[in-house]
């Protein structure tokens, strides 16, 4: 224990005897969850909701039942990406997330709102207890892995989420032209913090295939997410680039049908969890 310890262990990042284990919600009675992936990113618009949605579609084409409870309260992207407007239902076991047309659980606050172009403004607890809800009211049933996606950042929604829910991996996502350094460092600290393992980083919009000559184009000048990754000892899960068909599928609904299989990789370090 160190000298100046407040006995508050979210702020810190020791091991030491006395770390508190942190005090998880318990799940709603009636969901059977086996593993619960939380996708984060350092900021907003770099493919956190992209990379959930696609590992989601990896692992159930693996043939696993999978679940996306859809954590970026203020800018939920998820039910677009499939394709998903209904209004989510409740009964006395509790509410109960609008199944993919692949048969994933989706639970996102664009299935509990009237209108889904109504914003969500509220404050950061408000925020957090409405993701904690979605862990304790929401009935997961027989899921094998559940994919969170997280708040964008390190702040106060994600953390109380991740003392929350008992997550058993982090994927990190960053893009080439963001500070990846600095928000790997970040993201690997509070994974310290709450004694979660990371799996990886997937570099999402790493490049572009010229449509004409299938020369690969580093938009975003060249990436150094190797290094970046060494640094912290940790692997790179997959690099995916930008992909005009899949903007398009997104867009439409439809990214179940998308054909590309870069996060592999990625689906691999989950796979090895069960
Ligand atoms: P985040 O969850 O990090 O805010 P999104 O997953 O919502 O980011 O992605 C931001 C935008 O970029 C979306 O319009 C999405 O369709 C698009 N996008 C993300 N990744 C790719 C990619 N690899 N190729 C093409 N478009 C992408």
């Amino acid at each position: 224990m160190s000298e100046t310890c407040n006995h508050d262990c979210s702020s810190c990042g020791q091991d030491c005897a006395s770390r508190q284990a942190p005090q998880h919600e318990a799940p709603n009675p009636n969901s059977r969850v086996k593993k619960i992936i939380g996708v984060v990113s350092g900021k907003g618009g770099v493919g956190k909701s992209m990379t959930s949605a696609l590992l989601a579609c990896a692992m159930r084409r693996r043939g696993y039942r999978c679940g996306i409870l859809d954590a970026d309260i203020t800018g939920p992207s998820i039910p677009r990406l499939f394709g998903i407007h209904g209004r989510a239902m409740a009964d006395e076991k509790g509410c109960w997330p609008i199944q993919s047309r692949m048969g994933i659980d989706v639970m996102s606050i664009n299935l509990l709102v009237e209108n889904e172009e109504d914003p969500v403004v509220w404050r950061g607890p408000v925020i957090a207890g409405a993701v904690k809800q979605f862990w304790t009211d929401v009935v997961w049933k027989d899921v094998d892995f559940l994919f969170v996606d997280m708040p964008p950042g390190t702040g106060d929604v994600p953390l109380t989420v991740f003392q929350s829910l008992p997550v058993d991996g982090i994927v990190v996502v960053a893009s080439p032209q963001e500070l990846v350094s600095m928000i790997v460092a970040k993201a690997v600290n509070m994974a310290q913090m709450m004694n979660i393992p990371i799996l990886g980083i997937v570099e999402n919009m790493s490049y572009l295939v010229c449509p004409d000559c299938g020369r690969q184009i580093s938009l975003f000048g060249e990436s150094h997410v190797e290094q970046i990754a060494a640094k912290h000892g940790l692997s790179v899960l997959a690099k995916m680039p930008i992909d005009p068909e899949l903007a398009k599928l997104a867009d439409n609904g439809g990214i179940e049908t998308y054909g590309g299989d870069y996060l592999s990789g990625a689906a691999d370090a989950i796979e090895k969890l069960l």
